[in-house]
């Protein structure tokens, strides 16, 4: 319910952190008004039909150490709608497949040698706890990995395995980065998945924002944006124009940059933070591919360096199995610009390649999805770099991929950081619940 004299926040971005901070803010009392420029929500976390069923365009689970995440859910009612398996991990090197567990599996793990397997094991078990103290943040990944497992893990497994998340300069990420995603994944094979699909989550979230007198709009590109002092103006397509107390922008920095007007974007932080984009090969599967959820494939002739089976932690979909392979890579490379049609031919081929027993009727569908603008690629010292969320000057609130570092980009973050920025907005107390009734 909006209070008398509430002020009218738009939130720009209707992906998780858009919708997080709408959600927090409306039911403080303020007005908000939310502005996705596609035609359905939930940005990276958004979905495809499938029959009568929905999956998501990129491959998506929640982890157990997702507080945030699991704090909102509780709130939309719908924490106990994610399902817990504990899940498997394969590696598939130069085409040959392996199951990377346990002690044992390491011990067996042909494309190491003994002392080599021996000291990875006894790294990785050590590997939170010689990161303390260390400044990670100012350490290349490629000079701390390199260091403790030696040169022969570093280019056998590391180096195409970060090459594949950062692209050229994967080495030069701070280790900070990694010991951070070590710590959300916590060595646990642990996995959550909310029935129906993320899709759930995202209806949850915008009926809770309408029923307490916010208003969502999809189609609603924000095509200019103006902020000087205490008053923002937005101006929407067939020149529709909003005006604003505040303004949260939760659009990658490169794309608020090409909105915004002169006077704005010379006060806004710098853009030449590179970011990495993703292609994602869905693929609807009639028999199980693996029971691997996740395999790295390294040095194995595939454009993609990665499959995941997410049918073995969210079952089948509309009766298929579910698999995606993916490859991070810059939104200018050919393989980004590369029509999908193509994509799924080929990436059809070295799947089967890959899993030679998957017959050519055990396909039953294949999708291509692109996505431009996933996260930077964080740069050694980011930590001291990383733009403010408050723009001076202006009324405006960044909340981006850019900002949650030295987070793991991951929905937990961007609602972590919706309530960081959210908070920093003043809305005269009302008598609001403190928790929120569930949505459904
Ligand atoms: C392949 C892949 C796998 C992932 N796996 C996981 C996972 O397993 N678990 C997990 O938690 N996270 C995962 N993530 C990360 C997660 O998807 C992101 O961290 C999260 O969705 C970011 O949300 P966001 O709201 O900050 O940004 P986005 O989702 O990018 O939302 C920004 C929104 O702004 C909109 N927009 C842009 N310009 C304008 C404009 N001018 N006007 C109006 N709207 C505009 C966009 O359309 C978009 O909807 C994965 C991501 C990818 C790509």
């Amino acid at each position: 319910m909006t209070l008398p004299g509430s002020p009218h926040v738009a939130v720009i971005g209707g992906g998780i952190c858009g919708l997080a901070a709408a959600h927090r803010l409306v039911r403080r009392g303020a007005r908000v008004t939310l502005l996705e420029s596609s035609d359905q929500l939930g940005g990276l976390g958004t979905f495809f039909a499938h029959g009568d069923r929905w999956a998501e365009r990129f491959y998506h689970c929640v982890m157990p150490s997702d507080a945030s995440l699991l704090a909102l859910l509780g709130e939309l009612g719908l924490r106990d709608s994610v399902r817990w398996r504990e899940t498997t991990m394969g590696m598939v090197v130069e085409g040959h497949r392996h199951p990377f567990n346990s002690a044992l599996d390491l011990l067996r793990f042909s494309p190491l040698r003994l002392p080599d397997r021996v000291r990875f094991g006894v790294v990785s078990l050590l590997l939170r706890r010689l990161g303390r103290d260390k400044d990670l943040d100012r350490l290349r990944t490629e000079d701390w990995l390199r260091g403790l497992y030696g040169d022969v893990v570093w280019e056998r497994l590391f180096a195409p395995m970060f090459g594949s998340k950062f692209g050229a300069s994967f080495g030069d990420v701070p280790a900070l980065y990694l010991w951070q995603r070590l710590g959300r994944e916590r060595n646990v094979a642990t996995r959550g998945y909310p029935a129906g699909g993320y899709k759930t989550i995202i209806d949850a979230l915008r009926t809770s924002i309408e029923r307490a007198g916010g208003t969502v709009r999809t189609s609603a590109p924000v095509r200019r944006l103006h902020s000087t002092g205490g008053r923002a103006v937005l101006t929407l397509a067939e020149g529709e124009v909003l005006d604003a107390d505040h303004v949260v922008s939760t659009v990658p920095l490169p794309q608020l940059r090409r909105i915004a007007d002169d006077e704005l974007a010379a006060r806004l932080p710098r853009t030449d933070l590179p970011y990495q984009g993703v292609v994602t090969g869905v693929f609807f599967l009639r028999r199980p591919l693996t029971e691997h959820y996740w395999t790295p494939v390294l040095h194995s002739g595939t454009e993609f360096d990665g499959v995941v089976a997410m049918s073995e932690l969210a079952g089948t979909t509309g009766g298929h199995h579910l698999v995606y392979v993916m490859r991070y890579t810059d939104r200018g490379s050919p393989l980004y610009l590369d029509d999908d049609e193509a994509i799924a031919a080929r990436w059809s081929a070295q799947l089967r390649a890959l899993y030679p027993e998957l017959g050519p009727d055990d396909l039953a569908e294949v999708r291509v999805f692109k996505a431009p603008f996933v996260e930077p690629v964080y740069p050694l010292g980011y930590l001291a770099e990383r733009p403010p969320v408050a723009v001076a000057g202006t009324n405006l609130l960044l909340a981006t991929t850019a900002h949650v570092y030295p987070d793991v980009t991951s929905w937990n973050s961007s609602v972590a950081l919706a309530n960081d920025v959210t908070s920093r907005i003043a809305v005269p107390a009302g008598d609001q619940p403190a928790v929120a009734e569930p949505a459904r």
